[in-house]
């Protein structure tokens, strides 16, 4: 076994504290590589409070994970030391069913295996994420990093990056579509620029006023604080999509009749209670109420790739690891601009 040390909450009410633990000795087809650095994602903090039920302690969070390769085994082709390398949500899956074999590992039928707060394929080994000094990981869900861009940039995208990068992939938004952002966090900045990215108007939904001029920067062409009824029913009606990344509980219906004939309201952020839809919400204009899951390992790497080619990365405020509740506090109040990043060398 690898000794590691990190950073973990031990249950739903305790602080994150520097834990040591074990990772697996390489096999065959595994990659290790020393983390430099992590982003900080809504879900970690979902999970470590036990938001969605179930959760596993103790609990090292993080699935934005860049560092260098230091070790493979005897079998891996992918990867060398020295390399760049990437781990973003998932680590395992069946990899046989159909999903897994179209590269859908995120939707497998038998169980994916989360990078933490999981079970491995086996059933009983417990995940533990980035928050750590490294990791090792199966070469086949281990993503290329291009040296082209900054490291500690480029460690959001293995989550808030895909996870909207896939479904604007999935339902082609682009040239001629009216695209809406609800929530300007980690995961919707990332939309603001794919969006902008492919061609679509942007417009942002946010609840606070004061994102305005960041959200002009990051490429939006229209900002609209939800607070403001005014605002709000100026763009009734006119959007094909919209991008909900809201990670608190919020009204449906009301963003629902913001959606043009046809449009499509897609589901990424989850809150911790369900949502309720009244069927008039969606029958009034054919609309669809849709959901999107972070993206497969081929896509994850697609998407790497293209940001590579088009510079595109992440917003970041980079932190010690020692300050993460701080980082939590800011980011419960919704005061993330645009993601946390921890510096790994701070461990
Ligand atoms: P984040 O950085 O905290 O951003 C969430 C944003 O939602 C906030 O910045 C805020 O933006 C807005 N917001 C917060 N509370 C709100 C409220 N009460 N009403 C309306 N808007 C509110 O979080 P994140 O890391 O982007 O994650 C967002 C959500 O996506 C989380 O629930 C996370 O678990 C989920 N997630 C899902 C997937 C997936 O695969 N589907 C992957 C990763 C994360 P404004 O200030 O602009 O209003
Ligand atoms: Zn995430
Ligand atoms: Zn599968």
């Amino acid at each position: 076994m690898i000794p590691s040390k990190g950073y973990a909450a031990q249950s739903a009410t305790s602080d994150l504290a520097p834990w040591n633990f074990e990772r697996r000795t390489l096999g065959p087809h595994d990659v290790q590589f020393d983390i430099q650095f992590c982003g900080v994602c809504h879900s970690d903090l979902h999970q470590i409070k036990d938001d969605w039920g179930g959760s596993i302690y103790p609990m090292v969070p993080g699935h934005e994970i860049v560092g260098k390769v230091v070790q493979v085994g005897s079998h891996v082709t992918k990867f060398k030391v020295g390399d760049i390398a990437g781990t973003g949500c998932l680590v395992d899956s069946c990899r046989s069913c159909d999903n897994c074999k179209e590269g859908l590992e995120q939707y497998c039928l038998k169980g994916r295996t989360d990078t933490y707060n999981a079970l491995g394929q086996d059933g009983v080994t417990p995940t533990y994420g980035g928050y750590s000094d490294s990791i090792v990981v199966h070469e086949d869900f281990v993503l290329h990093i291009s040296d082209k861009l900054d490291l500690a940039a480029v460690a959001p995208l293995l989550c808030a990056g895909i996870t909207t990068y896939s479904p604007l992939r999935h339902w082609k938004v682009g040239k001629g579509h009216k695209l809406a952002v609800l929530g300007l966090g980690g995961l919707g900045h990332m939309a603001v620029k794919f969006g902008v990215s492919f061609g679509a108007e942007v417009t942002v939904l946010s609840t606070s006023a004061s994102k305005e001029a960041d959200a002009k920067k990051l490429g939006a062409h229209n900002f609209v604080v939800t607070s403001d009824e005014a605002q709000l029913t100026s763009v009734a009606g006119t959007f094909d999509f919209i991008l909900d990344t809201v990670s608190a509980p919020h009204d449906l219906n009301l963003y629902l009749s913001l959606l043009r004939v046809n449009g499509v309201h897609i589901c990424v952020g989850v809150p911790p209670t369900p949502y309720q839809v009244h069927a008039f919400s969606l029958i009034g204009g054919r609309r669809s109420l849709a959901g999107s899951l972070i993206g497969g390992l081929p896509e994850t790497q697609e998407m790497l790739d293209y940001c590579a080619e088009h510079g595109i990365v992440s917003e970041i405020e980079m932190i010690d690891i020692k300050n993460i509740h701080e980082a939590y506090h800011r980011m419960e109040k919704g005061d993330v601009r645009y993601r946390f990043v921890i510096d790994m060398a701070t461990l």
